[in-house]
């Protein structure tokens, strides 16, 4: 998948185009393989830009077996992987309270890893080293995904996906 690291832009900003739903989950599971727990991926986008999508490749990348895309009436989902995935969908929440009320810092917070769908509802609530995603589209079946590091966790994790490498630890 060396091509769609061709727009490699700096360490903490990486601008992906992809061409089809497999190579969004293809991305998500390079992600996941990567993760090393405790990471939070706050991702932007449209309905149907592929957030979901790329969440189940992030958890095929953890080694999650039973990825179920999550009714969209549960806020967290729950995974068990390599590490436990937590995923929540902002989308049926209004008030910022009610995203502070899920204890999403517990999650990150304990080795897990968070990833937050509809973020910007409450961006500000988290901390500022995360994973942010944001993914547009420009045609039917490709999409735009900008991901930036705002902290050395990330940036570490941004930094070893340009380089193609996985895990750090030879995997
Ligand atoms: P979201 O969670 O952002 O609302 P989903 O991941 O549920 O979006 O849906 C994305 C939809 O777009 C799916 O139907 C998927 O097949 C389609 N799609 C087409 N091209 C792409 C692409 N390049 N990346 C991701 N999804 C794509
Ligand atoms: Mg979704």
């Amino acid at each position: 998948m060396g091509a769609l690291f061709n727009q490699l832009t700096e360490k903490q900003h990486i601008e992906i185009v992809t061409r089809g739903p497999g190579e969004t989950q293809a991305l998500g599971r390079r992600i996941g393989e990567m993760m090393q727990g405790g990471e939070l991926v706050l991702m932007v986008g449209d309905l149907g830009a592929g957030k979901t999508c790329m969440t189940q490749g992030i958890a095929w990348g953890l080694g999650v077996v039973e990825y179920a895309r999550s009714p969209t009436f549960v806020l967290v989902s729950e995974y068990e992987g390599r590490h436990t995935l937590y995923h929540a969908d902002l989308y049926r929440i209004d008030d910022p309270l009610e995203i502070e009320d899920l204890g999403l810092d517990e999650t990150y917070g304990n080795g897990g890893i968070c990833v937050v769908e509809w973020a910007e509802k409450g961006d500000w609530l988290f901390p500022e080293d995360n994973l942010r995603v944001d993914i547009t589209v420009i045609g039917a079946e490709e999409r735009v995904v900008e991901l930036r590091a705002g902290g050395p966790r990330h940036e570490e994790l941004l930094r070893r996906l340009g380089e193609g490498t996985s895990d750090g630890k030879g995997n």
